[in-house]
């Protein structure tokens, strides 16, 4: 049987194995142990180079994880996930991320690969191909599309439907909510907030198409003063969410939030749902009509007096 090429097409292989498997022995579907699977898989298709170490390093800050070959030149491989990541979901990211680097990278790279946090975020194959094809992999292995389909259809997608998702597959809140923006046809964002401003945004490709984005991640950008995400709100309001008034996040129309917190603060994450149809080139101008006109109406009456 000849190798996949595509991250896709590992991964589909990958789950036709473990569907199989677990079908065998009665095991539920998910969450997928990328662990055991790892190890199982490489030594049976690759006995050369296998992989026989699967786990977390006291890593630097800043990295998440990395595939490492085996400095004593026995052509094993370890796959690794920094320790100071407290959540199993992230670890479980990271490790079907690196699994994919494995797969796909490892000829290229023999020194093997260092992953940062945000890297784990570049879905963007035009940005950054590696790291975007190790996240497509991991992505439709952890999270097989018929079944995410499954679990989302009928059904209005917010914070909780996403953390229910992210516990079933064990991966990030993140990741499940990325996956999703690759599938929907909602206008949607996720923006990740770090000390006051925007880590980093992904916008749904319907979003896209309305020019509703934030730039290059190298333009810093404050979160907006009036967004739950800015006013460290506490866990409930976050994640029930707020209706905003168009002009408080990107783009002039009314936005839903809903945004979670890391413990410590330190990060928030928040799900943006725009309307599901973006105002035509005629309701934008008339939009701005209306501003200037208040503009005018609130000067004059000031001016007036
Ligand atoms: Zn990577």
């Amino acid at each position: 049987m000849s190798l996949p090429k595509t991250p896709q097409g590992w991964a589909i292989r990958l789950t036709q194995i473990l569907s199989l498997h677990k079908a065998v022995h009665g095991l539920p579907r998910f969450p997928i142990d990328v662990a055991g699977l790892a190890q199982d898989f490489s030594r049976q298709v690759f006995p050369d180079a296998p992989i026989t170490m699967v786990g977390g390093l006291d890593l630097s800050k800043g990295i998440e994880g990395m595939l490492m070959p085996n400095p004593d030149g026995s052509g094993e491989w370890g796959i690794i996930y920094n320790e100071t990541v407290r959540s199993p979901g992230r670890r479980n990211f990271t490790l079907a991320h690196e699994l994919g680097h494995y797969l796909l990278h490892r000829q290229l790279h023999p020194q093997g690969l260092q992953c940062t946090n945000r890297n784990m975020a570049d879905w963007d194959e035009a940005r950054n191909k590696i790291e975007a094809e190790a996240n497509t992999f991991a992505s439709y292995l952890l999270m097989p599309l018929d079944d995410f389909r499954e679990q989302i259809k009928g059904r209005i997608v917010d914070i909780d439907v996403m953390t229910k998702l992210a516990d079933r597959y064990a991966v990030s809140l993140t990741a499940a909510i990325l996956k999703w923006m690759t599938i929907t046809d909602k206008r949607a964002m996720i923006v990740v907030g770090k000390e006051g401003f925007i880590d980093w945004a992904w916008s749904s490709e319907p979003l896209l198409k309305s020019g509703i984005f934030y730039r290059a991640r190298q333009i810093v950008t404050e979160l907006p003063a009036a967004s739950l995400a800015a006013q460290e709100v506490v866990w409930d309001t976050g994640r029930h969410g707020v209706e905003h008034p168009a002009g408080v996040w990107l783009g002039n129309e009314p936005v839903r939030e809903m945004t979670v917190f890391s413990p410590g603060n330190e990060m928030s994450i928040s799900l943006l749902l725009y309307p599901d149809q973006a105002p035509s080139r005629w309701e934008m101008a008339e939009l701005e009509e209306e501003a200037t006109v208040d503009a005018f109406d609130k000067f004059m009456g000031a001016s007036g007096r």
